[in-house]
């Protein structure tokens, strides 16, 4: 039987709804009993095999014409990336995100500001 997930748009949750037919639509959250649903991407493939899943992502092939220099480039992969694991990577990963947008390197942490070796 499958399983459809949704966002509640009145409480926010995440709700998972066992659909028995095509023709059900009257889906409602379980949590407050609102139909403002709006259907996730399905999770399927996550939940049944999460690991290959995670494996195909970082496939280089699936890099496609991602730039590992230019950071609106990987930008552009991260979203394509959280698009498909469906979830929400939350506010420091959109930051993260954004900045690379902005064309800026995300730090890896300790040295920012340190001169680069060779760097005069
Ligand atoms: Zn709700």
């Amino acid at each position: 039987m499958p399983l459809y997930e949704y966002r509640c748009q009145s409480c926010h949750r995440k709700v998972t709804l066992l659909v028995r037919s095509q023709s059900q639509t009257a889906a409602s959250c379980t949590f407050c009993g609102s139909t403002q649903l709006s259907r996730l991407i399905s999770s399927f493939a996550v939940l049944r095999s999460e690991e290959s899943h995670m494996e195909d992502l970082a496939d280089p092939s699936r890099l496609g014409d991602v730039d590992e220099n230019d950071p609106r480039s990987i930008a552009r992969w991260a979203r394509r990336m959280g698009r498909e694991l469906g979830e929400e990577l939350g506010p420091d990963f959109d930051e993260m995100v954004d900045k690379m947008e902005a064309g800026e390197m995300p730090d890896d942490g300790g040295d920012e500001g340190a001169a680069m070796p060779g760097e005069i």
